[in-house]
């Protein structure tokens, strides 16, 4: 049976390093990071999220703000919230929670804010420093994708990894964020031929599709480690299910590491949202973080 990827006691622990880091940053730089999140609309789904994030800024000691504004809310407007927070110093992260009302331009959204306060890294000032080697604040999701494969297999060299999934905000960023960790990459999506052929081949498998328990474990090669992105709601036996796009039952049979859902890859969006808003901070101030 795999061992299990617990992302949720690994968040725990990144969170408590981030606190003794912020109040370390407080100490020595009198500076309190802050985030500012804007929620445009009532999505329920997007409102848990975001008072979440309140929760777990407040929670490690660095200010939050909430920013919410009703669905009719035009992209002038938006865009003007953007470039206000973008030029108030006790702001160093902002997050623009998507989706975003179908009458706004996501992409011109996100491109107006500060690359440096770019704390989802979606910004493309952000994707072309990641593709190109340089200094970045990359998306969370991925980043916590690869830590949590870092922690289990140690040195990824070499490795062969395979991606299902090509989103900016998934799939694209952890497979430029895998190569920067030397893994030989494969990038899957919908039009890929004959795909268990190719995860098969995968040391690491990384899937973000969006597809209830699509992998299967005769996809897997013996002892592959997968971490698994998907969160899909699905009902069985009269009840309502989040699981991952790995059938886990089968997976765990055949994998040497899973991640469980929920419990896996979920938690580390969060932290990782608190750690590239401490590194935004310092980075605007002028000097390097402390050790996470
Ligand atoms: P998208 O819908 O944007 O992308 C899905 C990708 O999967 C596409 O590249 C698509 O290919 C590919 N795909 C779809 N069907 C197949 C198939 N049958 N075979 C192979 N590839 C396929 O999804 P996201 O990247 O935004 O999210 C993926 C999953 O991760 C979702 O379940 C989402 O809820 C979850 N998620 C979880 C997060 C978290 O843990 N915090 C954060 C973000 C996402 P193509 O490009 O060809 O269409």
């Amino acid at each position: 049976m795999a061992k299990l990827i617990d992302g949720k006691a690994f968040a725990a622990g990144l969170r408590t390093r981030i606190a003794k880091a912020v109040s370390e940053v407080k100490a020595k730089h009198n500076l309190t990071p802050g985030l500012a999140v804007v929620l445009v609309g009532d999505d329920p789904a997007s409102r848990v999220y975001v008072a979440n994030k309140a929760k777990q800024t407040l929670e490690v000691g660095m200010n939050s703000w909430e920013h919410k504004l009703p669905a009719d809310t035009s992209e002038q407007a938006l865009l003007a919230l953007v470039k206000k927070l973008n030029a108030d110093s006790s702001v160093h992260g902002i997050l623009v929670q998507m989706p975003l009302p179908q009458h706004i331009d996501a992409a011109k959204v996100l491109n107006a804010l500060d690359p440096a306060k770019d704390v989802d890294g979606f910004h493309v000032v952000n994707v072309g420093r990641l593709s190109t080697g340089q200094e970045a604040l990359t998306a969370c999701t991925p980043v916590g994708c690869v830590m949590l494969a870092k922690n289990t297999l140690g040195d990824l060299t070499g490795l062969n990894a395979v991606v299902i999934g090509r989103s900016n905000i998934v799939g694209k960023p952890v497979a430029q964020l895998l190569l920067a960790e030397n893994c030989t990459v494969t990038i899957a999506h919908s039009k890929s031929q004959d795909l268990p052929a190719i995860t098969r081949r995968a040391d690491l498998v990384i899937a973000a599709v969006g597809r209830p328990e699509m992998v299967k474990g005769d996809w897997l090669k013996p002892g592959a480690t997968v971490i698994d992105v998907g969160i899909n709601r699905i009902e069985r036996n009269g009840k309502s299910l989040l699981v991952g796009d790995c059938d886990f039952a089968s997976c765990e049979k055949v994998a040497g590491a899973i991640t469980p859902v929920p419990g896996g890859v979920g938690p580390m969006t969060i932290a990782c949202l608190l750690q590239n808003t401490l590194k935004a901070a310092c980075a605007i101030a002028g000097f390097a973080p402390p050790h996470m």
